[in-house]
């Protein structure tokens, strides 16, 4: 517990604007026939979880971007939703962080109705994500002070915990430096500095590791948990690396076109399918496809431009 903790409540004010209006008219997704979603999660959504949904839909016109998606995330979990390129990751974290209006369902996060209290969700929680946030024209320090106005972070403390936040993601060297200097997996960190400068309840990270080599993304897995260790944040990641779910995750849920296919621990998972078996062949099993497939030319370009400036 740190001295600034319990201020949190009161630090974050707006990460950005509202979400936009809701797509009540939208007409209705399709179904995906021959797909047998899994069982309905019980009972009704957790209000006091760090994050809980029901039957959370979001619909782009005639596409059904993410379809009656249920979620419990416990406290402290570090929680992956793993999918192929467009299986709906990205959607559902952006309803959770109130930057995209659900089609229909329910979400509470860290306590907050993501409807009813959007302005209460944002002040309790850091995001990161998928396309690169930090300015390279300003070092590591001046990114931390912007976020830290951004966030409402006191003056008084705001110093100190852009200097912790620095030493906390390895980057204490380097805080004065050039953000257009860093590398791929310096930037990454730098980004995860700013979401949790607030101490946030709940951290979302989209697509964490993309673009980064092993040695990077070991690094980003580390500061990770890290920062659950030592703050008792619960994360949820977003990720198409089988890998990074398996080796990161507590938890993970299986999406396959905007459903959510199947949840477990990574252990839990692979023993549903036999000795040996990867997250891969749980994938292959549950859908029919293999999580490598997937994804309009639209959704591997944005990895893919992702992938280029961090590289
Ligand atoms: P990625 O790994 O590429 O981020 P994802 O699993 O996050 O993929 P989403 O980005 O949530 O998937 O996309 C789910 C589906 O919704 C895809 O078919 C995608 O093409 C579609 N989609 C996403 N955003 C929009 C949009 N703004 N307008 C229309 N369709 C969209």
């Amino acid at each position: 517990m740190t001295a600034v903790e319990p201020e949190r409540d009161r630090l974050l004010d707006s990460v950005g604007e509202a979400a936009d209006a809701t797509d009540a008219g939208l007409a209705a997704g399709t179904a995906h026939p021959g797909f047998a979603p899994r069982a309905e999660v019980d009972g009704p959504v957790d209000r006091a979880a760090p994050i809980s949904t029901r039957g959370l839909t979001r619909d782009y016109g005639k596409v059904r971007a993410a379809d009656h998606v249920d979620l419990d995330v416990a406290p402290g979990e570090i929680y992956g939703l793993l999918g192929p390129n467009g299986a709906g990751k990205t959607t559902t974290i952006k309803m959770l962080i109130t930057l995209l209006a659900p089609t229909s369902g329910e979400a509470f996060v860290a306590g907050a109705d993501v409807v009813g209290e959007p302005g209460l969700v944002r002040r309790r929680i850091g995001y990161v994500p998928q396309l690169v946030s930090a300015d390279g024209a300003l070092t590591g320090r001046e990114n931390l002070r912007f976020s830290a106005r951004l966030y409402h972070v006191p003056g008084d403390v705001r110093e100190a915990l852009i200097t912790d936040s620095l030493a906390f993601m390895g980057l204490a060297d380097v805080g004065e430096r050039m953000v257009r200097t860093y590398s791929g997996g310096m930037i990454r960190r730098l980004e995860l500095a700013q979401a949790m400068l607030h101490r946030p309840r709940v951290l979302f990270l989209d697509e964490p590791t993309v673009g980064l080599d092993p040695i990077a993304r070991a690094a980003v897995w580390e500061r990770v948990r890290g920062l659950r260790d030592r703050d008792g944040t619960t994360i949820l990641l977003t990720t198409h690396y089988m890998d990074e779910a398996d080796e990161l995750c507590d938890r993970i849920a299986l999406m396959h076109r905007g459903r959510v296919a199947a949840v477990g621990t990574p252990a839990e998972l692979k023993a549903q399918v036999g000795a040996g078996a990867t997250l891969d062949d749980v994938f292959g099993v549950l859908t029919g496809t293999d999580l490598e497939i997937g994804g309009t030319f639209r959704d591997i370009g944005r990895t893919r431009r992702t992938a280029q400036r961090l590289g």
